[in-house]
């Protein structure tokens, strides 16, 4: 059987492993559109300050899908899918036929839209290459806000503070002040947002809802969680707002189409974690050999 897996996170890979350790004689594709090899996601924050090498970033090798026989695609975008010939077509106008398909394409992160977002040096974080953008325009931007409420601002803004950049964290979550290490150069606003982005082609200041007008050079937001579901669009698989519909086996109203982590909708099966993507990901993976 061809089994073919978009995405090589933590849904991805799991699912891969579990498929290959119930069954050896499957073929096995992974098609992605990182373009490095699987790491977690939730150490993106820390690969801002290291190498990506260091720290335990990665956390597959070439060895795994060598030893497994998985044929990993990386850089490929699964653009459409035709249900009928069971196939999906990828942004280099290559196709990849299948038996049994997964979707664990995750989500993204959604910026807020007001004036100026487009701007140049606003950025999200939600992979690598984000990361690698943001990295290139660090030692240009003195001034850096950070707009979210996950605990990794906190992390950052500490981190970017001690390398002596001036540092607003704008958050509606009061603990990210617990435990912070306080300093000069680390502001934080918590009854305020962001209502406009000012500069030519690149972020220069920001206003705020206050009519406050603050100097910025880098801009980064948490974002809003929007599931990956563009390559499902017209085809004949239920989708919510909220990502694809699966049944308690990950599958979704087309038997031979299964999806897990985070780009799945249910909200009693989702709470779109690590942990929870690995989960669906074996219960995916099993599922489909059965
Ligand atoms: C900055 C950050 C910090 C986080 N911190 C934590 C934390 O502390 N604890 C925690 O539990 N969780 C955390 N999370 C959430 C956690 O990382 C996710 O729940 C988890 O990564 C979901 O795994 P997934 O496999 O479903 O999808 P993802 O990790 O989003 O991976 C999706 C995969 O699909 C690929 N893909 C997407 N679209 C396509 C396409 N059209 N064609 C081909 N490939 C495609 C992507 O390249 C990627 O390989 C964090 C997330 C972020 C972004």
């Amino acid at each position: 059987m061809n089994i073919l897996i978009i995405g090589s996170s933590a849904a991805g890979i799991e699912a891969a492993g579990m498929i290959v350790s119930a069954d050896k004689s499957h073929n096995v594709t992974i098609a992605s559109e990182d373009s490095v090899l699987p790491y977690y996601r939730f150490k993106l924050a820390d690969f801002l300050f290291s190498k990506a090498c260091e720290n335990g970033f990665y956390f597959k090798d070439q060895t795994f899908f060598d030893k497994n026989k998985i044929k990993l695609l990386l850089g490929k975008k699964a653009i459409s899918l035709d249900t009928r010939r069971k196939r999906v077509k990828l942004d280099d106008n290559g196709y990849l036929d299948f038996d049994r398909l997964l979707v664990a394409t995750g989500a993204n992160c959604v910026l807020p839209d007001i004036k100026g977002i487009n701007k140049k040096n606003v950025y999200g974080l939600r992979s690598f290459s984000d990361v690698e953008e943001i990295k290139k325009n660090l030692p240009v931007s003195d001034t850096i806000f950070l707009v979210g409420n996950e605990a990794y601002l906190q992390d950052m803004a500490s981190n970017l503070s001690s390398q002596g950049k001036e540092v607003f964290l704008i958050t509606q979550n009061n603990e990210l002040l617990n435990n912070i290490k306080q300093s000069d150069n680390l502001r934080f606003v918590l009854d305020d947002e962001i209502s406009e982005i000012i500069g030519e082609s690149q972020v220069q200041a920001v206003k705020l809802k206050s009519g406050k007008v603050f100097a910025c050079s880098l801009l980064i937001y948490n974002g809003n969680f929007s599931p990956n579901i563009s390559l499902l669009k017209g085809s004949p698989v239920d989708l919510s707002d909220n990502g694809v519909i699966v049944d308690e086996n990950m599958r979704t109203n087309l038997d031979f189409i299964f999806a897990a982590g985070d780009v799945v909708a249910n909200e009693t099966i989702s709470n779109r974690t690590w942990e929870n993507a690995l989960k669906q990901g074996r219960k995916a993976g099993l599922a489909i050999v059965l």
